[in-house]
């Protein structure tokens, strides 16, 4: 099982994910407002219509062996998902459920050297319908990922995570909460 390089833009983080093939993880488009304000917040150009490219792995997956500490998450809510920074440059590096024991993270596909071997897309979520409607594509995909988090959780696997305290749960770092209003305003600056 091939086992995929990644980093931050400065090179302070690095990791790795195992088993980076298409069916050791789901590679999916986000185009929720969230994924493209969390782009915007972290300083990326605007994903605009393209959406948010992420590889959904369970958290045993990751391996980080460089800059532990410049990991930060940030959220859009007290509930919402941790949306982890790369504090020395700013990108963004991870999506997380709030709690450990989902077991899953969302790894922004742009910090993997090399893509290739994870595949293409397999599915879209949140894609615009019109009237302000969304759908997701490839549900089976999505549906597949959730049996995995269920399997890896009642396996103790989602103990093995770098993100997380598992006697606390909490997450390594504080998070920083972003207020609705703020969330508002990055979105209005870039349209
Ligand atoms: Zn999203
Ligand atoms: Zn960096």
């Amino acid at each position: 099982m091939p086992t995929l390089p990644f980093a931050c833009h400065c090179g302070t983080v690095q990791g790795s994910v195992s088993a980076a093939t298409p069916q050791g993880g789901n590679r999916v488009v986000c185009f929720c407002q969230s994924c493209r304000a969390g782009a915007l917040y972290c300083g990326a150009d605007d994903p605009k219509s393209d959406g948010v490219d992420l590889f959904q792995v369970m958290s045993h997956q990751i391996t980080i062996t460089a800059g532990h500490d410049q990991l930060h998450p940030f959220s859009f809510g007290p509930r919402n998902l941790l949306r982890w920074k790369a504090c020395c440059c700013g990108v963004q590096m991870f999506s997380t459920p709030r709690s450990p024991k989902m077991a899953l993270v969302g790894l922004v596909t742009a910090r993997l050297a090399d893509a290739g071997p994870i595949g293409a897309v397999k599915s879209r979520a949140f894609v615009p319908k019109g009237g302000g409607k969304t759908a997701h594509e490839n549900l089976p995909a999505l549906i597949k990922v959730a049996g995995r988090m269920l399997l890896t959780r009642m396996a103790g696997r989602w103990q093995e995570t770098p993100l997380f305290d598992t006697e606390t749960l909490q997450p390594i770092a504080a998070v920083t909460l972003i207020s609705r209003q703020e969330r508002q305003a990055i979105l209005a600056q870039a349209r």
